[in-house]
């Protein structure tokens, strides 16, 4: 059970005061603070753990400073969608909001390899009115062999060039705690220029450790992507983890599922669960069409597959778009193949604009026929 009380709420009030007292004498039920300091108002949420079962939804409304109670199902309580459940599905972070109402795009590198082309890059992005992108620093590779990333080494220069072409948010993954570390000090250094978006790649969704360790923390938002052979349930759970670590900022990112029944796609486009995870949880929902797609093969129209997949996820409500860039693929050090040219990135841009109005008219549409 969640009790959402009234606004601005002070814990040293007298009535506060009563109602953890009544609280704590609940027997078999322990309560949980969470508080989220906003700009104009600081929210807080009781989270009652335990026995709730027995409890009366009418009487624990009537407490002090009760504003309202929401009875949570057992699966995912802090980031799930329950019964008469209000409470808000976006967040700010750097000046950018993130909602289950908006929509950004994350255009950039796969991986950095040199500072020539991410300046290329978010040059472009700049023209084209983007403060998104997306940069990966630490590289999970299938092979040891291969590329594993230029790591904490790129951080200074990616930063300091973000700032310069007024970048708010760069999506970057992580696959160790040491690398949130680098991060924060990295961003120290170089004076706060940009503002990051952890990422947790979809071969550590259930790297428990980690998520606890990017959950404790809540100066990053999180972008988790869903595991690529594991059951939608068990990817929310993952979410979830971060969650009820602290961390609520988090946007949850479908890429794909590993079978070869998505053949000759690298992975099985999954991007018809958009509107399901909004369904089920109050996260944005990212669509990653370059990891699922993973090839620049186009069909009969004209369209690439990764354009028209981003449309199929931007058309069903998706809320952010991560999508692999280059500007000599050829030369990319991981995933060249799949990424787009920045020459074509205002045509991508025009094409999710389309998706984007064609998402709000089906929107107005439903509303009309649902009344
Ligand atoms: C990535 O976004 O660079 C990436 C490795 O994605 P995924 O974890 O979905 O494979
Ligand atoms: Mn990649």
């Amino acid at each position: 059970m969640i009790l959402i009380l009234v606004p601005n709420t002070l814990p040293e009030s007298s009535e506060y005061k009563q109602l953890m007292a009544y609280l704590a004498n609940l027997p078999g039920i322990t309560t949980r603070v969470h508080t989220e300091v906003g700009a104009e108002k600081t929210l807080t949420e009781l989270y009652l753990i335990g026995n709730t079962k027995s409890l009366s939804t009418d009487e624990i409304s009537n407490l002090p400073c009760v504003d309202r109670v929401v009875r949570v199902s057992e699966e995912y309580r802090v980031l799930g969608r329950h019964q008469n459940d209000t409470r808000s599905t976006s967040f700010e972070y750097n000046g950018v909001t993130f909602g289950q109402d908006t929509l950004n795009v994350f255009a950039g590198l796969c991986a950095v390899d040199t500072l020539e082309h991410v300046e290329l890059m978010m040059k472009v992005l700049q023209q084209e009115g983007q403060t998104c992108t997306r940069m990966g620093a630490y590289k999970p590779r299938t092979s040891p062999y291969s590329f594993q990333g230029h790591g904490s080494t790129c951080l200074p220069y990616v930063f300091d060039l973000a700032g310069k072409y007024d970048i708010k948010v760069i999506a970057m993954e992580i696959t160790h705690e040491v690398h949130l570390e680098e991060i924060r000090t990295a961003l120290h250094q170089t004076g706060s220029p940009t503002g990051v978006m952890l990422q947790i790649g979809t071969r550590n969704t259930q790297n428990f450790e980690l998520l606890k360790i990017v959950g404790r923390q809540q100066t990053f938002p999180v972008l988790i992507k869903r595991g690529f052979g594991i059951t939608l349930d068990e990817s929310l759970n993952a979410a979830e983890y971060l969650a009820s670590e602290g961390n609520r900022k988090v946007i949850f990112g479908l890429r794909g599922m590993k079978t070869n029944m998505g053949d000759p796609h690298r992975n099985f486009v999954d991007f018809s669960h958009v509107p399901v995870v909004k369904r089920l949880t109050r996260m944005p929902v990212c669509i990653d069409p370059s990891h699922s797609v993973g090839t620049r093969a186009a069909s009969p129209d004209g369209t690439l597959d990764i354009m028209h997949a981003t449309a199929q996820g931007v058309i069903a409500g998706a809320n952010m778009v991560l999508v692999d860039f280059h500007p000599v693929p050829n030369k990319a050090l991981v995933d060249g193949p799949q990424a787009l040219l920045i020459k074509e990135l205002p045509h991508y841009l025009e094409d999710v604009r389309i998706a984007r109005e064609a998402y709000l008219k089906r929107v107005e549409l439903a509303r009309r026929f649902n009344t």
